[in-house]
């Protein structure tokens, strides 16, 4: 997959030769030329499309990260915690998938594990 702009540049510069071919009568180059047009947007769809779901994945990271930013979250001896002191927070889940999740300890158990992906705090 290309860029967006060299592909719009691209699609331009074919416009620009079809409308040169339309001018001169000439419907065997202006019919290539319209082909290659078809082609061309259909690739900048393709780039717009992979671009709209980068930018959704992106602003829902950037969500998460105004959360965590909003709780005032620090790291304390290998866990999360934030500024009223709850937690621990698994740090695997946030460091690797931005994803915020409260590690509990086991009935009569301890130390606290992440239920989502066991990290324990026995370290
Ligand atoms: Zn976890």
């Amino acid at each position: 997959m290309t860029e967006l702009i060299p592909a719009i540049n691209l699609l331009l510069a074919t416009f620009k030769t079809a409308k040169e071919l339309f001018e001169k009568s000439d419907s065997t180059g202006l019919k290539s030329q319209l082909l290659a047009m078809n082609e061309q947007l259909l690739d900048m769809k393709e780039i717009a499309l992979a671009l709209r779901d980068e930018n959704i994945s992106l602003r829902e990271e950037l969500k998460k990260i105004k959360e965590f930013e909003d709780r005032g979250l620090t790291l304390k001896k290998d866990a999360y915690f934030d500024k009223n002191d709850n937690g621990p927070y698994c740090p695997t889940c946030w460091d690797n998938e931005k994803y915020l999740s409260m590690m509990r300890k086991p009935l009569s158990e301890f130390p606290p594990a992440c239920p989502r992906c066991k990290y324990s705090l026995d370290r």
